[in-house]
């Protein structure tokens, strides 16, 4: 188990909305589609070739 940081709640939209990859709720983006959380998308962005965001 990783550390984990108890995320702040905070709704997006609807409801809370989860990470496709990792399950968090923090900070989900919903960009393009992904439903990633900050962390996980920024590991795909670079993947995807985003790589001017953060
Ligand atoms: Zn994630």
């Amino acid at each position: 188990m990783a550390k984990i940081k108890p995320p702040k709640q905070r709704k997006f939209g609807k409801g809370a909305l989860r990470c496709l990859r990792c399950g968090t709720h923090e900070a989900i983006i919903r960009k393009y589609g992904l439903m990633l959380c900050r962390r996980c998308f920024r590991e795909v962005a670079e993947q995807l070739g985003f790589k001017k965001y953060y």
